[in-house]
């Protein structure tokens, strides 16, 4: 829906013809000098794959920084796969008499797609409004529970998602239960004990999340023989001897990208600190513009995402024509709901009002370690442009 006059209105406001564009998200992993002295490890060791000595301390170092000891993950190739590894240790391939796995339609589309290269039929169900959870509850009581072989809890923009209801829902059902926790590096570093446990969580280290080795994923789970048989399913299935004994395929994080883990570890506390200070200073502007209450930063959820939650799809609309306007990259992080996604039009899915509303409403802005205040400036006015193009907004934003 294109809003006439609050678009025309914004595309009027004064912008500087030449000012470059500002993208949604720009990422800074290790640079080659950081990187080097791990390079060269890989050099002399001429190990480049097959869980080396690399992904061995990078494994170690990273349940350490969650605070799991040292064995309480496992690198993989990508967030996707670690979705998946964790699939088949936990559940296995889709059975005849339980095929589906119920799934939140608000999520990247990644977590539909680890469920069906595990076999299983994706089964789309609503998220809370408030929360913007599928809620342990909500699964207890689904009408398609007896055919359902596996649930998968999606963690939204990287909030957590706390083991116990989950734990206790599997425990109850025999159904087993695989978060995914793509963007929740932080929140499991801060609170371990809630979120880890033994539902396993699959973490993606891609480099729009705000930990990453590039391309890169790990399953963080408190039983040892859980991350054990995701390990096998991310080698062909082979459990210590090249005996292919499980479903699987290769899901292996090479030597290459652990030495970027492991030098994004050593700068990890510079970068959360720089996305610290971003993410304050969108806070502090949004109040001041009057939309402290519409912009959604971390520690809510992930460094990585700032969010602006617009109340309706009006509001929306003329906040994204005054984002363009002013050459200001924006994105719907999960899309309009993975039921409107061409491949997964003919899934079964349960009515899913609250997953269309929030595929509208939440509006990903840019987000960067080194964003400035200067372009923090320039996003929210641009916010106020927009939000000044609907009528009876102004009084209205201003109480916030
Ligand atoms: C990023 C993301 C993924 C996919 O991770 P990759 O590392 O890109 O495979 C899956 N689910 C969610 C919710 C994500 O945000």
């Amino acid at each position: 829906m294109k809003p006439g006059a609050a678009s025309r209105q914004a595309v009027c406001r004064p912008i500087p013809p030449q000012a470059a564009w500002i993208p949604v998200f720009r990422p800074a992993l290790p640079t080659a000098e950081r990187l080097a002295p791990f390079l060269a490890i890989i050099d002399q060791t001429r190990q480049y794959s097959n869980y080396g000595g690399l992904v061995g301390r990078f494994a170690k170092r990273l349940s350490e920084t969650l605070g799991l000891g040292a064995d309480g993950v496992r690198p993989a190739v990508s967030g996707t796969l670690a979705l998946l590894g964790a699939i088949l240790a936990s559940a296995g391939r889709a059975s005849p008499d339980r095929p589906l796995a119920l799934c939140p339609a608000h999520t990247f589309v990644a977590t539909a797609n680890a469920a069906e290269m595990a076999g299983y039929q994706p089964y789309f169900v609503d998220v809370d409004v408030n929360s913007w959870l599928f809620e342990p509850a909500m699964a207890r009581n689904h009408p398609a529970l007896d055919r359902v072989g596996l649930v998968l809890a999606v963690a939204p923009y990287g909030q957590g998602v706390e083991q116990a209801a989950w734990a206790a829902f599997s425990r109850d059902t025999g159904i087993p239960v695989v978060i995914d926790g793509a963007a929740t590096f932080e929140r499991l570093a801060a609170f371990p004990g809630e979120l880890v446990g033994q539902v396993p969580v699959a973490l993606s280290l891609h480099a729009t999340k705000t930990f990453s080795t590039g391309e890169g994923g790990a399953v963080v789970c408190a039983d040892r023989g859980l991350l054990d048989r995701a390990t096998a399913a991310l080698n062909f299935g082979f459990n210590g001897e090249r005996i292919s004994s499980m479903p699987g395929t290769n899901g292996k994080m090479s030597e290459y990208h652990a030495a970027v883990g492991l030098a994004a570890l050593e700068a990890w506390p510079e970068t959360q600190a720089a996305f610290d200070k971003a993410a304050y200073t969108y806070r502090r502007q949004a109040e001041a513009a009057g939309c402290g209450d519409r912009v959604v930063t971390a520690p809510r959820i992930a460094s990585c995402y700032t969010l602006y939650h617009a109340r309706d799809a009006v509001e929306a609309a003329a906040v994204e024509n005054a984002l363009h306007a002013a050459r200001i990259e924006y994105r719907h992080w999960y899309g309009p709901g993975l039921h409107l996604e061409p491949a997964f039009r003919s899934a079964p899915r349960d009515e899913l009002p609250n997953t269309e509303q929030l595929g509208r409403c939440l509006i990903g802005l840019p987000m960067a370690p080194d964003l400035s205040t200067q372009e923090i400036f320039r996003i929210v006015a641009a916010l106020d442009a927009g939000l000044r193009g609907i009528s009876g907004h102004d009084e209205e934003g201003n109480n916030g």
